[in-house]
């Protein structure tokens, strides 16, 4: 699965508005789960620490067959599901299934049961005898489900195009068991099959096979039925069914196929086009052979992720689209490479327990990022891995190590550990074994666990095996251990015994929970323009290392080829500095000399940052000189970046854009200007729309009103405005904004629907009286969108109105997990603290009262003072002029 940075804007709304430039993988999960988990919570209420691990499998399970009826008119579906199991080591009394909410009505089995007895989290059916050790048997439950999660309804009812209509699911991690009963945990798999039956001009979309398709004439209704024959597990069961069209193409045998809701399709080959080249890259690298019969993707409109990798079938979110104006702004690739990868790994072999979900996602990043080498070059690969780095090394409170059990909640595991640290772990073991070896490995720890559900010392043992290596100590401290290593390098040349001696310091605490590193890196001197490579081993608190050398270095690089996951602290001379920012063959080096060299403010700094704006082969290098030369923030950095306007490279071209209003000036908003009226790229547009909201423009105000009633694509122009508004804070667009969202609630992205419901409520904070603004919110916090609704109820405590504190009160429940009553508990939260203001703002305003009144007496008993002693003197001087 990926976790996109859209999928986590939807999350936050706030986020979205501020822009998403420090989205990172967010702390705590916003992936909720049921099952298995609750349990774990209820024991974590008072009995110590929550350990997790998968369940016993008491049967296994061999075949699961669904077949749903889905209403898209009322958002149910009624369905019967049919497993097959066989008892595995004792025989079996009863068989416990993981279903939520499901309405059941008739249970069968072809062996004889006592009963079965349905609870909001199981279903649980017993029999007349234990059914023997091997004895296949079949079980079939017909239910009706309204799935509140796992399958999730487009539909006009909800605010999408009847044209586009469609229904998806989402299975990992616990998801599954809202519209359909089974074991649901990933260390059992099976054969699965899925029939579902649709209006006659709709698509149906699972894995594997299309068996057969057929219309049933006592319904009128198309039977569509695919047979996954390869096992896999429980959460990657999918299905998809609406308004679709697709194109495709092949790969060898392979059939690839690229779905679109109806209205989308013109999109979709900026998005299917590297899907033929990732595949063939893939089968090449791993050496494995594509281990299904099919690749489809199919796009749906707000998906509850970035992508999920279901076997054979992919589901996307509709962000991932885009039109070719937006240049090379967007892209698909890392996105279709990621879920691509996942079907070997996370699918041909799966994590057996989520402790070990980073055996899924680590793989599926790091070959993400080769494919991105492949692709793109090395540079763009090293300087992935350079980014994804600073994910993750930054200070937590809490260091958890990759391997962990005491998540309460599966969607706890979900984060940059899994992700883009379980990569760089993939990084670094790929660096001590070399590239080959490393690939040989994979390939083997493939080939010996195919079809099956591993843990981490399931990649261990192949690796040792074929390696020899020891690495124990290496998983010990990268993926059971947490943190990193926090390295200060430090460098000094001694010129009378051409020496070179460089330090090196771990400053991590080192504690039951982070260990001291021992890892391998390089120095690299770069003497007489050449580079002299030495080999180190960091395994100590402090070392000092020695290098003769010919003559001084200009250069002297630690871990130049980015093969060591550390926080590291070297600073360097300038003219060092200044050397490695023109290094041609080390892009991260010269990245690396950005980040020094932005904290200085001389022109001399200024002046080759702007030369590297303007002529780095890279483009994220001339993109990070732009950045620095804004915070540099002087008046030569702002005339670089001014000069600097004309990029023939958008995404660098929009950085500039942003950079240049980061400085308060008039000349500042005359480029924003002269950006809207010649930019054609939308994107940029709104980056310059963006601006405007940092400037009180008076009289242009109509133009941001403009642009929020304007299409775009994905109404990035319409975001921006909003974006505008809310930063100016003006109360003009409080009636504009209110309409444009009320007429533009069915075309808008339900997103931005929310967020402007959000921007709408901060725009009327401080209103004397906010009735109708809170009226108007009020009116969608009972949508059926649950999305809407969620948004409804965050705005309304924006709002900070306490007279919603009645309506915000009726969604509060007992449901820690369910969204909207988090959604409640928090709007309420807010707006209590809003009414506990009012008191004290009164008490203040009391006591400030009592202290002028005692001041106005004061004042006024000094001013009759005055003139007392006024009038005696006038008294006294008419006197002496008398006298
Ligand atoms: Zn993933």
């Amino acid at each position: 699965m990926k976790r996109s940075i859209y999928h986590l804007i939807s999350m936050f709304l706030v986020l979205a508005l501020i822009g998403p430039a420090h989205v990172a993988f967010a702390e705590d999960s916003v992936f909720l789960e049921c099952g298995h988990v609750l349990r774990a919570r209820a024991a974590a209420e008072g009995q110590g620490p929550v350990y997790q691990y998968a369940p016993d499998r008491k049967v296994d399970i061999l075949h699961v067959a669904i077949d749903v009826t889905p209403d898209f008119k009322d958002r149910t579906v009624a369905g019967v599901t049919t497993i097959q199991f066989c008892p595995i080591a004792k025989e079996l009394a009863e068989l416990s299934l993981d279903a939520v909410d499901l309405d059941v009505t008739s249970v069968s089995s072809d062996a004889p049961m006592a009963g079965y007895n349905v609870t909001d989290k199981k279903i649980v059916v017993t029999f007349d005898e234990p059914v023997a050790v091997g004895r296949k048997t079949s079980l079939a439950i017909t239910y009706e489900a309204e799935p509140q999660q796992g399958l999730y309804f487009r539909t006009p009812e909800l605010g999408y195009n009847e044209e586009d209509m469609h229904l998806f699911t989402q299975g990992e991690a616990h998801k599954a068991p809202h519209w359909y009963p089974n074991y649901d945990y990933p260390n059992e798999r099976s054969t699965s099959e899925v029939t579902c039956r649709v209006p006659q001009d709709m698509t149906v979309l699972s894995n594997g096979t299309l068996v057969c398709e057929k219309v049933d004439p006592s319904t009128g209704l198309k039977a569509v039925t695919w047979l996954q024959a390869k096992p896999h597990v429980n959460y990657l069961i999918a299905l998809a069914a609406g308004h679709f069209k697709k194109i495709e193409t092949r790969h060898g045998d392979i059939p690839l196929a690229f779905y679109t809701p109806a209205s989308m399709i013109d999109l979709a080959e900026n998005s299917f086009q590297d899907t033929a080249d990732i595949l063939a890259f893939y089968e090449r690298y791993i050496g494995i052979p594509y281990p299904w019969n099919k690749y489809d993707q199919v796009v749906v409109k707000d998906f509850v992720a970035g992508g999920m990798e279901n076997t054979t079938l992919t589901i996307l979110t509709d962000r991932t689209l885009f039109p070719d104006e937006t240049e090379n702004i967007h892209s698909s690739q890392g996105l279709v490479a990621h879920e691509f990868v996942h079907q070997w790994f996370g699918d041909y072999v799966t994590c057996k327990d989520w402790s070990h979900l980073w055996l899924n996602e680590g793989f599926a990043v790091y070959y993400e990022k080769l494919y991105d080498g492949h692709k793109n070059g090395r540079d763009s690969m090293l300087y992935g891995f350079y980014l994804t780095a600073q994910g993750i090394l930054r200070d937590r409170s809490n260091e958890k190590p990759i391997v962990w059990r005491h998540y309460d909640d599966a969607g706890e595991q979900f984060d940059y550990r899994a992700y883009s640290k379980g990569a760089w772990v993939l990084r670094m073991l790929s660096a001590e074994l070399g590239e080959d070896l490393f690939r040989k490995c994979i390939k083997t720890y493939l080939e010996r666990h195919a079809l099956s559900s591993v843990t981490t010392p399931d990649l261990v043992s192949v690796v040792e095996e074929l390696s020899g290596r020891s690495l124990d100590r290496f998983f010990d401290q990268w993926v059971y251990h947490a943190g990193f290593p926090k390295l200060t390098v430090s460098y000094k040349w001694s010129g009378v015994d051409k020496l070179a001696k460089v330090s090196i310091r771990q400053t991590q605490k080192v504690s039951d929970d982070v260990m001291l590193f021992h890892g391998h890196t390089k120095l690299r001197f770069v003497v007489h323009g050449e580079p002299v490579d030495k080999e180190i081993v960091i395994d100590e608190k402090e070392q000092d290392l020695y290098f003769p050398l010919e003559e001084e270095p200009a250069v002297v690089r630690f871990d130049p080829e980015l093969t060591l996951l550390a926080k590291v602290t070297f600073n360097k001379p300038t003219a060092m500095l200044y050397a490695q920012l023109v290094d041609q063959n080390d892009v991260v080096g010269r990245r690396l000399a950005i980040e020094a060299l932005k904290k200085k403010k001389d022109k001399k700094t200024v002046a080759r940052l702007k030369a590297v704006l303007n002529a780095d082969p890279f483009w994220g290098i001339r993109r990070a000189a732009s950045q620095a030369l804004r915070e540099i923030h002087t008046e030569e950095a702002f005339d670089a970046l001014a000069e600097s306007m004309e990029q023939p490279d958008a995404r660098v071209r929009r950085q500039v854009v942003q950079d240049v209003a980061g400085f308060y000036r008039p000349e500042s908003l005359d480029l924003t200007k002269r950006v809207l009226e010649t930019e054609r790229n939308p994107e940029i547009v709104a980056a310059a729309i963006r601006n405007l909201g940092k400037y009180q423009m008076g009289g242009d105000g109509d133009l941001l009103i403009q642009y929020l009633k304007s299409d775009s694509h994905r109404s990035c122009l319409a975001r921006a405005a909003l974006q505008a508004m809310r930063m100016l804070h003006d109360p003009e667009y409080i009636e504009p904004l209110k309409e444009t969202a009320r007429d533009r609630h069915g075309s808008w992205p339900t997103w931005l629907f929310t967020a402007a419901l959000d921007g709408l409520a901060h725009l009327s904070r401080d209103l004397d009286d906010k009735t109708t603004v809170r009226e108007f919110l009020v009116g969608y916090a009972s949508h059926p969108h649950r999305n809407v609704q969620v948004g409804a109820i965050n705005a309304l405590g924006t709002l900070g109105d306490p007279k919603a504190i009645p309506v915000v009160q009726t969604f509060l429940g007992e449901e820690p997990y369910d969204r909207i009553e988090r959604a409640a508990k928090s709007a309420l939260d807010k707006l209590q603290k809003t009414k506990e203001l009012v008191p004290e703002e009164v008490i203040a305003l009391r006591k400030l009262v009592d202290e002028l009144r005692k001041d106005t007496q004061k004042l006024t008993d000094e001013l009759e003072d005055v003139k007392k002693r006024l009038d005696a003197k006038e008294t006294q001087g008419e006197n002496d002029s008398e006298n």
